[in-house]
């Protein structure tokens, strides 16, 4: 079997479990895990960047007690809202059904940046108003709390990365601006530090990124696998009608949809196998229309043929279930009887021959009177079909002979072995 080529469901089933096993990422992780997942990343770096904005907030406060103390109350309720907004933010995206992937609306990133911003000038602002000592923490703090923030969540990494860039270019043109040693060590270990906890933070961005695209990747091929098991089985179960039909066609008579020839000689062994070793008793019919061709010539062909049509049902109708009526040609028809004698298949047919009798076959040309002249033979254990149906020809030829519309039955057959 080929990987590709699969042509049989099972094979097809063995394709998919070859791909599970080559998978590199486990198949149809439940979309609940895969959310939980996410909400557990997205609630830790939501916890650590609001315990961050407020730590700074607090510093900020305390730090600058030099100062007035309503811009101090206003820069912490100022990052407060921040926190609040951005929490609302994360929250409504964590239970939002297309929790796919951590990305967030530009909101968010507008947020991050707009906080950065104002991390940023506060050690401008407060500059030359409070201690020297203090404006340092301040610093400090206000970087720490920006690289937690920028890292805190993968999916404000865009907006992060640009923050950090512009906060770490403020911070050295504040140390440049103190211009002391103290404070170009501060800056470069800040400056360090968050390039380290950024290069994690992508390389963790990146796994969960990838591992999520192969996981979509994977449910794609699933359902792409899916889609085709169902067209194989589609298509299986219409080659299974064709062939049906196909079969059916063959063996069928197209006008009348009685067996046709063929399929009555392609049982005939099957038959003659019954009657030989089983000793099952089979009276075979020469069904004959009489005077068909004064229908044809006096009403056309497709009464004719309606009439044939007509005879066709109502010999199906009338013969009982385990018995077989095939048309051999023209207007002439053999019908195999089972479990009769002679004795027996000469009453049958007669019940045949006067039910067609009595039946007025519609047609466009009106109601057709109709009889059959009808010959019936036992078939004899070893007998062919072939010797059989001859010895009913010549009982319907009799038939024809004493004036139509009769059944005679043929002389019973010598015992002599032959194939069916
Ligand atoms: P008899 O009583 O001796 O059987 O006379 P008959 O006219 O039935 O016999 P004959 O064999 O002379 O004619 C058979 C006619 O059956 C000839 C042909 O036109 C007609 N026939 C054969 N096949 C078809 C068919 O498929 N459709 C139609 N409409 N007529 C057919
Ligand atoms: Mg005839
Ligand atoms: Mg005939």
């Amino acid at each position: 079997m080929s990987l590709f080529d699969p042509t049989t469901l099972s094979e097809l089933r063995a394709v998919l479990a070859a791909l599970r096993q080559g998978s590199p990422v486990v198949l149809d992780v439940p979309e609940d895990v895969r959310c939980q997942l996410l909400q557990r990343y997205v609630d830790v770096s939501q916890r650590n960047a609001g315990l961050s904005l407020l730590s700074f907030g607090l510093v900020l406060f305390v730090a600058a007690d030099a100062a007035p103390w309503w811009p101090r109350v206003l820069a912490f309720a100022v990052m407060f809202a921040i926190a609040i907004a951005r929490h609302a933010l994360v929250r409504r995206w964590r239970s939002s059904a297309q929790a796919q992937a951590p990305r967030f609306d530009r909101r968010h990133d507008l947020l991050v940046i707009l906080a950065m911003g104002l991390w940023n000038s506060a050690p401008f602002a407060l500059e030359g108003r409070i201690p020297a000592s203090n404006l340092a923490v301040v610093v400090y703090a206000a970087q720490l709390s920006l690289t937690v923030l920028a890292v805190s969540h993968v999916a404000a990494q865009p907006a992060s990365l640009l923050a950090s860039l512009f906060s770490m270019v403020a911070l050295v043109t504040f140390h440049l601006h103190q211009g002391t040693l103290m404070s170009a060590m501060m800056a470069l270990s800040t400056v360090t530090l968050t390039f380290a906890l950024q290069s994690r933070m992508s390389d963790n961005h990146r796994t969960l990124l990838k591992a999520l695209a192969a996981d979509r990747q994977n449910a794609l091929l699933v359902k792409e696998l899916e889609r085709l098991r169902q067209q194989l089985e589609t298509e299986n179960r219409l080659l299974g009608l064709s062939l049906r039909d196909a079969s059916q066609a063959a063996s069928r008579d197209a006008l009348t949809g009685l067996f046709n020839r063929r399929h009555l000689l392609a049982q005939a062994p099957a038959m003659a196998e019954l009657v030989a070793t089983r000793h099952a008793q089979v009276v075979v019919c020469m069904i004959d229309i009489d005077h068909f061709k004064s229908v044809n010539d006096g009403y056309g062909h497709a009464v004719g043929d309606a009439v044939l049509r007509q005879l066709a049902r109502g010999m199906t109708e009338r013969l009982r279930d385990g018995d077989c009526v095939a048309r051999l040609g023209g207007e002439e028809f053999v019908a195999l009887l089972r479990g009769c004698d002679l004795h027996a298949g000469r009453r049958l047919a007669d019940l045949l021959r006067e039910s067609v009798a009595a039946t007025r076959m519609e047609t466009e040309a009106g109601d057709l009177p109709i009889t059959v002249s009808i010959g019936v033979a036992q078939w004899a254990p070893g007998e062919a079909l072939a010797d059989v149906l001859g010895r009913a020809d010549l009982a319907l030829y009799q038939a024809k002979h004493k004036g139509r519309n009769r059944v005679e039955a043929a002389e019973p057959a010598l015992a002599t072995p032959g194939r069916g």
